[in-house]
């Protein structure tokens, strides 16, 4: 289906903000313009909610979750950014993988199977995006992900 990302980005944050969280200061910088994309809308709604679930889960301390929907390369560039405790350099790949999460200590009291990103990196290559993560243990984590942008064709008088 025919989806404008923005809109769609802007009402999954919206959710996320109107229920139970008040540790974090949600920050959203959306390009004001209009990123149409072809996507399944339950599927990337899915990817959307575990990333930004994520983002509150893994950020105790609270501070600022940080949205952005902007161009690269001819793609939609869509990121999550926190101020949580991060991700070890060593691991931050292996994120993506079945039932992996860092340090099952740390996160045992912390819900959760460790499918989610798995689950959201079939989705977004299933649509041919990619999906990766930059992380500083201690300082935060960005999950980025990309989706192809259809094309506007300039309409000839
Ligand atoms: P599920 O999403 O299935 O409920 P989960 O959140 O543990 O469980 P994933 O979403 O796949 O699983 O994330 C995998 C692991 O990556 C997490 O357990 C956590 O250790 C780490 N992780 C994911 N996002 C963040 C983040 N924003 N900050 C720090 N660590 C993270
Ligand atoms: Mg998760």
């Amino acid at each position: 289906e025919k989806v404008e990302f923005v809109e769609h980005f802007s009402q999954v944050i919206d959710r996320f903000e109107m229920s139970r969280n008040e540790k974090n200061t949600f920050s959203r910088e959306l390009a004001n313009q209009n990123f149409f994309v072809w996507i399944d809308k339950d599927k990337i709604t899915q990817v959307l909610d575990n990333i930004i679930s994520n983002a509150i889960k893994y950020s105790p301390e609270g501070g600022t979750i940080t949205f952005k929907a902007e161009t690269l390369k001819k793609q939609l560039l869509v990121s999550v950014s926190d101020q949580g405790m991060g991700i070890p350099t060593e691991t931050v790949d292996k994120i993506f993988d079945r039932f992996y999460r860092v340090d099952k200590a740390r996160s045992r009291e912390i819900g959760g199977t460790g499918l989610g990103l798995a689950i959201a990196r079939e989705i977004i290559e299933s649509h041919h995006g990619q999906i990766w993560a930059n992380s500083q243990e201690g300082k935060g984590t960005t999950i980025f992900f990309t989706l192809p942008l259809i094309n506007q064709k300039r309409r000839k008088n």
